[in-house]
C-alpha cells in the first residue's frame, strides 16, 4: 500500500516512519510512504502556498491551486481503491473501522492543512473525505497524517507478524456473541510479583482455556470501566462484514 503525504513541512516526517512495526514494513516493501512538499506546485519566487481569507479575519488559508495540482500529479487516476483525505478538525472521527477500511486501499493521499485551514474547494471538490483524529484543534495536519499512517499500516496484511495480534487488539476484539467491540485485555510480564503486586494467578497456571476465559472477562470489565459507551453501543459495527474479528469461546 502507498501513502502519499502532502505538507508544507516535509521535514516533519524525517525518521517518523523509520521505527518499529511501520519502519519494518517500509523496509520490507509492504508499504511505501512518500512525502511531498506542497511548495513544489507553486510558480512564484516566494513559493506561496497561502493567502488572506476572503471576507477578512485572522490568519491565512492554504490556496487551492497548489493542492489541486499536487494531488492530480500524485494520483493521476482516481479509483475505488485510491482515496484522497483532507485532515481536518471538522472531519469524520477516525477510528479502527476507518483504519481497517483504509488498509484495503492501494493508495491513500493525505493532505495536511495549516494556519486557519484549507480553501474549502479542496474539501468539496478534490478530497474524497475529511478526517479528524479527535475533537480538538491541532496546529497542522502532519501529526494527524502520521497517526493515520501508523494505524492503517499495521492493518495492511503482513505488516504485523501474526494476524492474531491485530485481531485481538482493542476495537477488534469481540465478546462471545461477536457483537460488542472490546478493549484489549490486561497484559503482564515477569516478575510475577513486583513490589508486592502479584499478577493474576490464572496467568501462571498454564491452563489455556482458563487463561482465555479470564482474558475475555478482564477485557469486558476494563471496557465497562474505561469505555462504557462501547458496551452500550453493542450491536454489529457498520463494517462488520469486513472485520476479521477475534472472539474467545
Ligand atoms: N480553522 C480550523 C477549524 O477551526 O476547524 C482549524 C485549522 S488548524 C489550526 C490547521 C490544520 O490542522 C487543519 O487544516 C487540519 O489539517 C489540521 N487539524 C487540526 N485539527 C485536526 C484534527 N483534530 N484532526 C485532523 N487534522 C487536524
Amino acid at each position: 500500500m502507498k501513502f502519499h503525504i502532502l505538507t508544507i513541512f516535509p521535514r516533519f516526517f524525517d525518521q517518523l516512519f523509520d521505527y518499529g512495526v511501520v519502519g519494518r514494513a517500509v523496509r520490507q516493501g509492504l508499504i511505501e510512504v512518500h512525502v511531498y512538499d506542497l511548495r513544489n506546485w507553486t510558480f512564484d519566487p516566494h513559493r506561496t502556498v497561502d493567502d488572506r481569507p476572503f471576507g477578512g479575519g485572522e490568519g491565512m488559508v492554504l490556496k487551492p491551486e497548489p493542492i489541486f495540482l499536487a494531488v492530480e500529479e500524485i494520483l493521476p487516476e482516481r479509483g475505488k481503491d485510491k482515496k484522497v483525505v483532507l485532515l481536518s478538525a471538522q472531519g469524520r472521527l477516525f477510528h479502527q473501522d476507518i483504519a481497517r477500511e483504509f488498509s484495503q486501499l492501494s493508495e491513500l493521499v493525505l493532505i495536511c492543512g495549516r494556519y486557519e485551514g484549507v480553501d474549502e474547494r479542496v474539501a468539496e471538490h478534490l478530497a474524497d473525505e475529511e478526517i479528524s483524529i479527535g475533537d480538538y484543534v491541532l496546529s497542522g495536519g502532519e501529526l494527524a497524517a502520521a497517526v493515520v499512517v501508523d494505524a492503517v499500516a499495521r492493518l495492511v496484511p503482513g505488516v504485523v507478524g501474526k494476524p492474531g495480534s491485530v485481531a485481538a487488539e482493542s476495537f477488534s476484539l469481540r465478546d462471545e456473541e461477536g457483537r460488542t467491540v472490546l478493549l484489549d485485555w490486561p497484559h503482564y510480564t515477569r516478575p510475577a510479583e513486583f513490589r508486592g503486586l502479584r499478577v493474576p494467578e490464572v496467568l501462571l497456571s498454564g491452563n489455556h482455556e482458563a487463561i482465555q476465559r479470564w482474558r475475555l472477562a478482564a477485557a469486558r470489565q476494563k471496557t465497562a470501566r474505561l469505555r462504557p459507551d462501547l458496551i452500550r453501543r453493542g450491536g454489529p459495527s457498520s463494517s462488520e462484514g469486513e472485520i476479521r474479528s477475534f472472539t474467545l469461546k
